[in-house]
């Protein structure tokens, strides 16, 4: 089968396509435009191998698409490009209706013209996954519930807003016009090849700098967290094995107040890199290093998800708790300083527009 990954530079679109590269005998397909987020040292080795393709295009010029969809004529489209960063689509919410928005409705068009000339066969097995957040349920403030497949939605932020969209675009499509498609909702990610603006890498980094390490507000907002590497798993079952027309939540069973992953952060780093041996006094430890700094607006305060129907159905669970998680995560960013210290110097965007 060849699967067709929109976004598949970013964090966990890399994740998905070293899953299916490494661990499947299937064939990708990474359409990515490479916005600041996307970068190629995410994906390395594989420039020869026959079963992965990268075309550098914006899900939103349909042109490009309906060419990409010629050229390749995938069996599945897994759909991650987006705008992810909740500060930035409150700094700038055009990019993330133009991307998140307009482009799921531009991939969606050129893939139901696609999926219509399909075959019978083919157009039974064809599947559009698009992949969203838990965000989109909006704030569980003031209440021990969980998020489940049919919590109503009511996002607060412009990113959640703008994917609360597009979630609604796919399943109009599937109702509407047939197009087999499946959601999936996921909570908080972390792991590797993590962009430095998101909480865990930023704090990692800024920890290993010396840096202050600056925490919203009063730091006890509610997140669950997944590893990256779970969620690739969960979303590879989700397209080979979900059933159209189907949501699926995914979480880790990992809700942490974010002082607390901030402070967890900081005693694996007392551990792995103490900071005396770095010049600082002995005995000083990075959780001096925390800051509380003013409180993003609209922040919601608790997300929790149950991830109860793609276990039962689908028979996914994740591997990692967050204790083995985020110890794994704190070791890669120390053994990979060339891939973060390319991306905080720019280097990786320069190289690839030919700059350098
Ligand atoms: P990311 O920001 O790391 O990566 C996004 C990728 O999309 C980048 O490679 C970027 O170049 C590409 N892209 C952006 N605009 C594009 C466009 N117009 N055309 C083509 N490519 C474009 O994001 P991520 O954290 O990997 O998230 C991937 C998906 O998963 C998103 O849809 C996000 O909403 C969803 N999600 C993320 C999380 C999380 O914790 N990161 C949790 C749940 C769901």
């Amino acid at each position: 089968m060849k699967i067709l990954v929109t976004g598949g530079a970013g964090f966990i679109g890399s994740a998905v396509i070293r899953h299916i590269i490494d661990h499947t005998t299937n064939s990708v397909v990474n359409v990515d435009k490479l916005t600041y987020a996307g970068n190629l040292e995410s994906l390395t080795g594989w420039e020869d191998n026959p079963r992965y393709a990268f075309e550098q295009v914006d899900i939103c010029d349909r042109e490009a698409l309906e060419r990409v969809f010629t050229t390749h004529q995938p069996d599945a489209v897994m759909h991650l490009a987006a705008e992810s960063h909740v500060d930035r689509s409150i700094d700038g919410p055009a990019a993330f209706v133009e991307t998140n928005i307009i482009g799921t409705y531009t991939l969606l068009e050129v893939c139901r013209q696609y999926w219509n000339g399909l075959d019978d066969k083919r157009q039974a097995a064809f599947r559009f996954h698009h992949i969203s957040t838990d965000e989109v349920y909006g704030d569980l403030h003031g209440t021990d519930e969980l998020f489940t497949e049919t919590t109503p939605y009511a996002p607060s932020s412009p990113y959640s807003a703008s994917k609360a969209s597009s979630d609604h675009l796919v399943r109009a499509w599937q109702r509407t016009y047939g197009l087999p498609t499946i959601v999936t909702n996921c909570s908080n990610n972390y792991g590797p090849y993590h962009f430095p603006e998101k909480l865990i890498p930023l704090m990692i980094l800024n920890a290993l700098e010396g840096k202050s390490l600056p925490v919203y507000g009063n730091g006890l907002q509610v997140r669950d967290w997944l590893f990256v590497d779970d969620h690739a798993r969960a979303l590879y079952q989700v397209v080979t094995k979900g059933a159209v027309g189907e949501t699926y939540n995914i979480g880790g069973h990992n809700e942490k107040q974010n002082i607390e992953v901030v402070k967890t952060i900081c005693a694996i780093m007392d551990e792995l890199v103490p900071m005396h041996k770095r010049g600082y006094l002995e005995g000083t430890q990075h959780a001096s290093l925390i800051t509380y700094v003013q409180d993003r607006p609209g922040h919601d305060v608790r997300y929790a998800i149950d991830a109860g129907k793609i276990e039962r159905e689908l028979g996914w669970t994740p591997q990692e708790t967050f204790e083995s998680g985020i110890r794994k995560t704190v070791e890669w960013y120390l053994t990979n300083r060339e891939w973060w210290q390319r991306v905080l110097d720019g280097s990786y965007t320069r190289e690839r527009l030919g700059a350098n």
